[in-house]
């Protein structure tokens, strides 16, 4: 053997367990499939070189996080749908030897909400404006959701989305900026917490809302995987609604983006399961 033709990588890992590398490589391992998903630290100079490597080792694609989801478009070959209209990428996927962006976070949380509720015609209020209420609010539209409500800290932002979803999506969407505790109108049929309010290690922080305003049969869902059971959780499960935990989209974008890369449905209670364990619930 040449060689010449393979590369070794050697590389230095933190020793703290990646909670999302060691739900893919459950899945893998479960599904024997004979592939690995790793985790490498990429600073924004190099975003370029390090696409173009993995091009170079025939990855069948990556995801990306923050702050590559917008800066790494250039340096692919195309979008896909949604993604192009929510601006962010946060999986690339090889396809016909071209890497193709596509946005994986709205479609779990999409995935979630379906298994309680068929989101057509459906009335939303969500909190946030950043990516993951971009991601959310657009494939949530996609979906069939009516009427969007953004609740957001910062106008621009807000304003932004709200523009967005009016002008590419078939949803209605309205800003409302978020000075003062926010009462949720009782015909919403969907409340999200789309903020990063009650992310580990700020577990007591609670959303300025009046929390008698969740009522059921209104859904409840927050994108905060760590701790899942957040303030806002718990005070939706308590007043009888129906709730939907972080936990459940981080598994299903990991499910879609397993899909896009080896073509297996990934079985989401073996990746549900390792993340509990990991994150010790
Ligand atoms: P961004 O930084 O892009 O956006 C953060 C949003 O939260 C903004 O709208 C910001 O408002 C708002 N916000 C933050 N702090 C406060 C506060 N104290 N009061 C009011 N509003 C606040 O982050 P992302 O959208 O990328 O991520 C948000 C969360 O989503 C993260 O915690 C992340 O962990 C989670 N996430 C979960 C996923 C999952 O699979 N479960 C997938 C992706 C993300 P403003 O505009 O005013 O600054």
């Amino acid at each position: 053997m040449n060689f010449l033709s393979q590369l070794t990588g050697s590389f230095a890992q933190p020793a703290a367990e990646n909670p999302t590398v060691t739900m893919i490589e459950s899945a893998y391992r479960y599904h024997d499939l004979d592939w690995r998903y790793i985790n490498c630290e990429v600073a924004p100079s190099e975003l370029e070189d390090a696409v173009r490597g993995a091009r170079a080792m025939g990855w069948a694609g990556f995801n990306c996080s923050l702050p590559h989801k917008v800066a790494v478009i250039e340096h692919l070959d195309g979008l896909g749908e949604s993604s192009s209209i929510i601006g962010a990428v946060n999986c690339a996927v090889r396809r016909d030897g071209k890497l193709i962006g596509e946005n994986t976070d709205g479609k779990g949380f999409v995935e979630s909400l379906q298994e309680k509720v068929d989101p057509t015609g459906k009335t939303m209020v969500m909190f946030g404006a950043g990516g993951a209420a971009r991601a959310i609010g657009v494939e949530t539209a996609l979906a069939g959701v009516r009427k969007i409500t953004v609740v957001n800290r910062s106008e621009n932002r807000g304003q932004e989305l709200v523009q967005l979803l009016n002008e590419k999506t078939p949803a209605q969407a309205e800003l409302v900026i978020w000075k003062e505790s926010y009462c949720v109108p009782q015909e919403t049929d969907i409340v999200i917490n789309a903020t990063s309010i009650g992310l580990y290690p700020d577990v007591d922080a609670q959303l300025d809302l009046d929390v008698n305003s969740l009522t059921a049969p209104m859904i409840v869902a927050d994108v905060i995987p760590n701790p899942p059971h957040t303030r806002l959780i718990r005070d939706a499960a308590a007043r009888d609604c129906t709730v939907i935990d972080g936990i459940g989209m981080l598994v299903n974008q990991g499910v879609i983006s397993i899909q896009y890369w080896t073509g297996i449905d990934a079985d989401p209670k073996i990746m549900r399961s390792t993340i509990e364990e990991v994150l010790g619930i």
